[in-house]
C-alpha cells in the first residue's frame, strides 16, 4: 500500500497548524514502524514524521519521560505561584509603614 498520497495530506495538515510557542522547543524520541529507526524531532499534535524516510507511521518513545519533565515544570511553577499567593506575612512592604 502507497502511503505517499497520506503523508503528503500530512505534510499539508501540519503545514497549517502550527504548534503553540510552549511546544516550539518541545523534541520527542519516535521509533519508525517503516524503517525501524529511531528520531528526534519535534513534537506535533498532528502527527510525527520519521526524519529518515519521511512516513509518519511513527510511534513514540520516551514519551513519558518527556510529559514527566512537563509535568514537573508546570507543578514547580503552580506551586511556586501559590507560594507567592497564599503567604501574606512574608510580605513585608505592609509592615515597613
Ligand atoms: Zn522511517
Amino acid at each position: 500500500m502507497d502511503m505517499a498520497p497520506y503523508w503528503q495530506h500530512l505534510d499539508a495538515e501540519i503545514a497549517v497548524t502550527p504548534m503553540p510557542q510552549d511546544y516550539a522547543n518541545w523534541r520527542v524520541d519516535i521509533l519508525c514502524n517503516d524503517c525501524n529507526k529511531p528520531s528526534r524531532v519535534q513534537f506535533h499534535i498532528l502527527a510525527l514524521k520519521c526524519s529518515h524516510c519521511r512516513s509518519y507511521n511513527t510511534r513514540r518513545i520516551k514519551l513519558e519521560e518527556n510529559q514527566a519533565v512537563l509535568d514537573a515544570h508546570l507543578t514547580e511553577t503552580a506551586i511556586q505561584r501559590d507560594r507567592t499567593e497564599s503567604a501574606p506575612s512574608e510580605r513585608h512592604d505592609d509592615a515597613v509603614q
